[in-house]
């Protein structure tokens, strides 16, 4: 423990220095307020003592000094050193930032029950503040699983729902369009039923690593919305700009050549409905959802393997 020791030379501060040592404490020693702050600054120590009447300045305004250059957070405890001993003082002094005070002249026996004390306080902080720290990260990765889908590791429906709110009313600030992909692989269920639920789970994830990979903006968002359904939210995206990501990404579904005897083509291909608006303030981002799913049901309708955008409202 290290123990900054503000106590104006008039006032024997050789014994102070020497009771906090005989405690096992380290002692800094500063006999005015300039050199305090100094001394605070570059050794950070755990406990203060501070005198309440110094050369150069008040100690209660000392004590605020240190306050405020404090980090949030932080907090070393101050104990006042009062020749009075006054009611008022004492009022003051704790007012300013203190946490005791020490009548002088001072009593060994009290000071080291004031230090153990302040250490005990000291130690109590420390652990809670490694323990806020720790709740903090476990909180941040309780939010990112909670937000990834973990058979694909794409972000799930949940974070897809918040991400394209988030899209929406940032577009509708900027008057910009949104467009969204639903992608949905074709006999999926065929698939599953021809070379099992495990091979399934594979073909799932590469599925979702090819959409990835071809929606290549940073802001472009993949989701698994649905068992064998992806969704692209992308940002600042026309009708047009959406049919291109659309194509690329079937073409890339088409180079994995999964086979997939069950389907007419023979390999896994994708149904994809596109649609794009401009939020305004009657219209939801469920609107946006729906007109493409619109679009997914009429790609799956018309012969699958393909793209069909949603038709414009
Ligand atoms: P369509 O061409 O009309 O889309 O037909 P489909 O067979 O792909 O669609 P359907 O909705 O009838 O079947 C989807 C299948 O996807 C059924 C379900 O067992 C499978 N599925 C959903 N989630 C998973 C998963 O996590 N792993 C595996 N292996 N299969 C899944
Ligand atoms: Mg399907
Ligand atoms: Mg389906």
């Amino acid at each position: 423990m290290k123990i900054l020791v503000v106590e104006d030379s008039r006032y024997s501060p050789a014994s102070l220095q020497h009771y906090v040592e005989h405690f096992g404490a380290t002692a800094v020693c500063a006999a005015n307020g300039a050199a305090a702050i100094e001394l605070y600054e570059q050794h950070r120590p755990d406990l203060i003592l501070l005198d309440l009447t110094l050369p150069d300045m008040d100690g209660l305004a000392l004590a605020g000094r240190i306050r405020a250059i404090e980090n949030g957070g932080e907090w070393t405890p101050i104990i006042f050193l009062s020749s009075t001993g006054q009611d008022d003082d004492i009022e003051k002094g704790i007012a300013a930032g203190g946490d005791d005070y020490l009548l002088k002249p001072i009593s060994e026996i009290v000071l080291g029950a004031k230090i153990r004390a302040m250490q005990r306080l000291v130690l109590m902080r420390a652990s809670l503040l490694s323990l806020t720290r720790k709740l903090d990260a476990a909180n941040q990765e309780l939010t990112r699983i909670s937000s990834i889908d973990n058979l694909t590791g794409i972000v799930n429906r949940r974070a897809f729902d918040e991400a394209l709110s988030v899209e929406w009313r940032r577009a509708r600030r900027h008057s910009n369009p949104v467009a969204l992909l639903m992608c949905d692989i074709d006999y999926f269920k065929l698939y599953n039923a021809t070379f099992g639920h495990q091979a399934g789970d594979k073909c799932l994830r590469q599925i979702a690593a090819t959409i990835s990979r071809h929606s290549e903006r940073p802001s472009d968002i993949v989701a698994r919305h649905g068992g064998e359904t992806f969704a692209v939210i992308l940002a600042e995206t026309t009708i047009g700009g959406a049919l291109m990501v659309a194509e690329k990404i079937q073409q890339g579904v088409r180079d994995l050549d999964l086979h997939h005897p069950a389907s007419p083509t023979g390999q896994v291909t994708l149904s994809i409905g596109i649609a794009s608006a401009a939020p305004g303030f009657d219209n939801p981002p469920d609107d946006l959802v729906l007109a493409a799913e619109k679009a997914l049901y009429r790609a799956k309708h018309e012969g699958r393997d393909r793209v069909c955008r949603a038709d414009a409202a």
